[in-house]
């Protein structure tokens, strides 16, 4: 009866997976949200919920875990890819290989559906509330808080059909890959790399020249957008009594940086472990622990291939109409990725430790986010 509510920090996709989860089965919430509404660090930015790392449809493996579907969406079955020697590559697929949804507080969005349900079974979200310590019983789900990638350019308007494009290029995308979105009306257009955060903003200029010349890329309105993911996996995640979820425990696809699904696969298992007193850190071991190996033992293969290698993969990707089944084969675990992951934690590791950005007299999404972070 008097049971101590159970407080959560963050309210972003993992934060407030683990809300509705614990308010379902009858517990008192709250969560704190350090911003003035949802979603704040991408505002209207859009973005992939990942379809090809589990057999299970993202959307029904969603309402599996009892979590809204009622969002804007796009199923991206049909795209175009260019190498860096801007040779065209059609990629289609029978299945979804993401949906395209809209991140933020605006109507429709992934956001938005999240916090609605929440309220409705009674969870008190309390914004512009940032969390230093839970005293009693919580979750911890307060997102990156250091850079292994960046992702940098534009939100803006656009008449364009809803889409997919994207160029694997050092030159616009150092170790990682530049990208179009485009969802009802309003598409985002990024660079997103893995090394010398330095020289972003020559890299989003070539981004956004590129897609200008390729497929007439327009954009009205247009607002710079960028942001910064976390790769970081630990043995526990843990902090004393407190599971931690999404990517503040650094739970991401660390190839590509896709980490919406295992925010809200882990924001759940955090409320599960509170509810039924397991042990969170064997709960996600067993869920997801080895397909983020396997995407850390894919990032160390990628980040070998350079422009030539990055051709050599998009000539195999495009062979055939369902780019949905090689991609899954790519995440699928097996004991040759298993052997490999010690030596792909290593690159990782030195791969992270770019010393091109030297810190000084510099405005990089990564400086900017340690300025954010000593605040
Ligand atoms: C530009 C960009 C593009 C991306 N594109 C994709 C994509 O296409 N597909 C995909 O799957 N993933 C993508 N990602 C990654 C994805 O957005 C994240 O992995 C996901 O949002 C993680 O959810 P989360 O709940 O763990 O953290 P967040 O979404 O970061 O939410 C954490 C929340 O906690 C709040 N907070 C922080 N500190 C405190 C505190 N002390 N007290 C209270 N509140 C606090 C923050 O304000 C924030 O709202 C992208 C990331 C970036 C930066």
């Amino acid at each position: 009866m008097n049971e101590e509510p159970i407080i959560i920090a963050g309210a972003g996709p993992a934060g407030l997976a683990a809300a509705i989860t614990l308010a379902t089965n009858g517990k008192e919430v709250i969560v704190h949200e350090a911003q003035p509404f949802v979603g704040a660090r991408f505002d209207g930015d859009l973005q992939g919920l990942e379809n090809w790392s589990r057999k299970v449809d993202i959307l029904e493996q969603l309402a599996t875990l009892g979590l809204s579907v009622d969002f804007r969406r796009h199923p991206a079955i049909f795209g175009l890819g260019f190498d860096a020697w801007r040779t065209e590559y059609i990629v289609s697929s029978k299945t979804p290989l993401f949906y395209t949804i809209e991140r933020g507080p605006g109507e429709g969005s992934f956001d938005t559906a999240l916090l609605n349900q929440a309220e409705s079974l009674g969870v008190e979200v309390k914004f512009n509330s940032r969390l230093k310590n839970i005293p009693g019983p919580g979750i911890l789900a307060t997102g990156p808080k250091r850079a292994d990638a960046i992702a940098v350019g534009y939100h803006f308007r656009t008449n364009a059909a809803n889409g997919f494009w994207f160029v694997c290029d050092d030159e616009l995308a150092p170790g990682g890959y530049s990208y179009v979105l485009v969802l009802d009306g309003i598409g985002t257009v990024k660079s997103c790399m893995f090394r010398d955060f330095k020289n972003e903003k020559v890299y989003v200029e070539r981004t956004v020249t590129a897609f200008e010349r390729l497929v007439g890329l327009e954009m009205r309105d247009r607002v710079p957008h960028a942001g910064f993911g976390n790769f970081t996996l630990r043995g526990s995640e843990q902090s004393g009594k407190h599971p931690i979820a999404g990517e503040q425990a650094g739970f991401q696809d660390t190839l590509w940086g896709f980490g919406i699904r295992y925010a809200v696969m882990s924001g759940v298992l955090a409320a599960r472990s509170l509810l039924k007193n397991l042990d969170y850190d064997s709960l996600w071991k067993r869920e997801f622990r080895s397909s983020i190996e396997v995407s850390v033992v894919n990032r160390a293969f990628y980040s070998m291939l350079g422009n030539r290698g990055y051709r050599w993969a998009l000539r195999k990707l495009a062979r055939g109409d369902n780019l949905h089944e090689h991609l899954s084969e790519i995440y699928r675990p097996s004991k040759l990725k298993r052997l490999l992951l010690p030596i792909a934690n290593i690159r990782f590791k030195s791969l992270r430790d770019d010393e091109t950005c030297c810190h000084e007299n510099c405005e990089c999404v990564f400086c900017r986010h340690c300025e954010e972070s000593r605040t």
